[in-house]
């Protein structure tokens, strides 16, 4: 195993929601309300992503808060749907305004069409709400060139409790798919259903290369409360250091995890597991005393002939 430690992966912090929408498509507020709205709140990045409409509100950010382009885009299928954020750097954004011209319908897989569309357009995409589209992981086992999912969407645990896709992505981290998981408010408005699930990326710089480049290599950790301040491998052992929580969970396959509680009111800021040598992934999970979560990313143990 190979040491790994998340804070050496950048000089700073950054926290972003990757999916919202405005007036632009079916959203509330304007564009420029859920701006401010966010800005407020302290976030550092916002992604605007209207559906099947490209966004650039780049110019309306700033050093301290950036706005970058992105989109959702979407294709219904027999039961459910498929849909797919995509994020650019606004050196390679489509043009503000642009409508987004679906693959043609007889695309064999209409998920893997939306994937192929955004990244042949240089934006990273992102697949999305799984539970909440109706998808089961065989729909999804094939998909490929994709690295970010969402495994917590707030709007959808809002609306109806579809917003966790944990099962989906397990199956995907059992095979050894690098696949990184994202929580996301996918907010309508500025009211409940928003500032409940972002990244918190590690990155050398808040500009929007540098996002883009830690959010596909993994460097983030996904939130609906917790802080995370430590994800790492050392001396054979993995390491989670968190603001204070009810409880740690450590996820691996083939051979099970461990969870570890706090044993006194002030709750856990440091859980270690000693895998055993022959998981494929191991993952942790922070729940802090009101049922809220921090995800980290999968630390593979070896290369994996799967992957
Ligand atoms: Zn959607
Ligand atoms: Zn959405």
């Amino acid at each position: 195993m190979k040491d790994y430690r998340l804070s050496a992966m950048g000089k700073a912090w950054y926290k972003g929601n990757l999916h919202c929408h405005t007036t632009d498509s079916d959203g509330a507020e304007p564009p420029q309300a859920m701006i401010q709205h966010y800005q407020t709140a302290g976030w550092d990045f916002l992604v605007v992503t209207d559906h099947e409409v490209f966004s650039d509100y780049s110019s309306r950010g700033s050093r301290e808060f950036l706005v970058l382009p992105g989109i959702e885009v979407g294709r219904d299928v027999a039961v459910g749907c498929h849909h797919v954020v995509g994020v650019a750097p606004p050196a390679a954004a489509q043009s503000h305004g642009s409508v987004f011209e679906p693959p043609h319908q007889k695309t064999p897989d209409p998920g893997q069409g939306l994937v192929d569309s955004m990244a042949e357009r240089g934006y990273l995409p992102m697949y999305c709400h799984p539970v909440w589209s109706r998808r089961e992981f065989p729909d999804l086992e094939t998909m490929q060139a994709f690295r970010l999912l969402e495994i917590y969407n707030h709007g959808c645990h809002w609306e109806n409790a579809t917003g966790m896709g944990l099962h989906i992505w397990d199956n995907y981290l059992r095979r050894g798919r690098r696949i990184w998981g994202t929580a996301v408010d996918d907010c309508h408005s500025s009211g409940g259903d928003s500032l409940g699930g972002w990244v918190v990326v590690r990155s050398s710089a808040l500009s929007p290369e540098a996002i883009l480049a830690s959010l596909e290599a993994g460097h983030f950790y996904a939130s609906s409360g917790p802080a995370i301040y430590e994800w790492a491998a050392e001396e054979g052992e993995i390491v989670v250091r968190c603001s204070p929580v009810r409880s740690v969970e450590f996820i691996a396959y083939e051979q099970r995890g461990l969870c570890v509680h706090a044993d006194h009111p002030g709750g856990l800021t440091e859980a270690r597991f000693r895998p055993q040598g022959r998981e494929i992934f191991v993952r942790a999970q922070c729940v802090d005393y009101r049922g809220l979560t921090a995800w980290t990313n999968p630390i593979f143990l070896n290369d994996c002939k799967h992957a």
